[in-house]
């Protein structure tokens, strides 16, 4: 670590504390933190779609929607302690956020390359990327500021279902789910030496994913309120069609909900914003689900 790296991780430490959950332990614990719960429409309360799974010190994100890394900091948590970025889909509310994960990690030291991981077309959207912040590289690398030379790099992979990472203990598969018509999606399952974690992205109902989130112990998912989707709602003439379709409507959620049986079912991308709370969860219960659901908020910590 060179001069100025060495002040700039310290500037990091000192403005970003690490959390008391990325404190060494005697038995290190597996936390799943929502850093956004939002969907597309902007929303003060809700950052857009993103996850953080924290085991010890490790930092694995799903989704980089836009807020994430303010809500890293928020949720005290370190750029500098990202390991992978994983994407769901490419849809822009969950991507937004990955040049301010590339680009303000590196402002703030990174010199390794990122490690980024998602459906195809990730790696050619990464290479957009980089061209686009072309004058910010020449201004940061060429000028007063001396930024780390290739520190934005990003090692970006296209990947397939199955598992996609395993290392140190920490197993990660993506499970292909259907969202949008052509466009693929995945789901991912976490398991770490204490816990089993799956989080959703976009998706309809999916029997594979129901599969693979049978007994873990959180389960992250999508959900739309189908009564609330009528004529105010953005979109065209398929609007509905596509709603109950591409993501998961409360009633079928309350079945995948019961069938896997998870430890605890944890709501996020909540469709439509503004979804009142105690309604959301009655009518999970009122669908025959019984188990523990917690309505997702913008750093609940889980
Ligand atoms: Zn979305
Ligand atoms: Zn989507």
């Amino acid at each position: 670590m060179n001069a100025r790296v060495a002040i700039l991780a310290s500037l990091v430490t000192a403005t970003l504390p690490v959390a008391s959950h990325a404190q060494p332990s005697a038995k290190d614990s597996t936390v799943v933190i929502l850093l956004g719960t939002g969907m597309p429409v902007p929303n003060p309360r809700t950052q857009g779609p993103s996850t953080a799974i924290l085991y010890g010190k490790r930092l694995f994100l799903f989704d980089a929607g836009s807020g994430v890394v303010r809500q890293m900091s928020a949720a005290h948590l370190s750029t500098a302690q990202i390991e992978s970025l994983f994407l769901t889909h490419l849809h822009s509310d969950h991507i937004l956020g990955v040049p301010d994960v590339i680009f303000t990690s590196w402002v703030f030291g990174r010199s390794a390359p990122l490690k980024l991981y998602g459906p195809a077309g990730t790696s050619r959207m990464t290479e957009h990327f980089i061209a686009a912040f072309a004058e910010d590289i020449r201004a940061r690398t060429e000028g007063l500021e001396g930024a780390i030379r290739n520190g934005y790099r990003v090692r970006a992979r296209d990947i397939r279902a199955g598992i996609v990472y395993d290392s140190a203990g920490v197993r990660i598969r993506a499970i292909p789910t259907p969202h949008n018509v052509g466009i693929p999606a995945f789901a991912y399952r976490i398991d770490t030496p204490d816990r089993s974690v799956v989080i959703s992205g976009d998706t309809g109902p999916s029997d594979v994913l129901l599969t693979w989130a049978r007994g873990v112990d959180v389960l992250v998912h999508e959900v739309v309120n189908m009564s609330r989707i009528d004529g105010r709602f953005p979109g065209g003439a398929d609007i509905k069609t596509y709603m109950r379709t591409a993501h998961t409507p409360v009633e079928k959620l309350a079945q995948i909900a019961a069938r896997t049986n998870p430890r605890v079912l944890v709501l996020t991308h909540i469709v439509p914003a503004g979804t009142s709370e105690p309604d959301m969860i009655k009518g999970i219960q009122a669908a025959g689900y019984r188990g523990r659901v917690a309505f997702g908020h913008d750093l609940d910590r889980f």
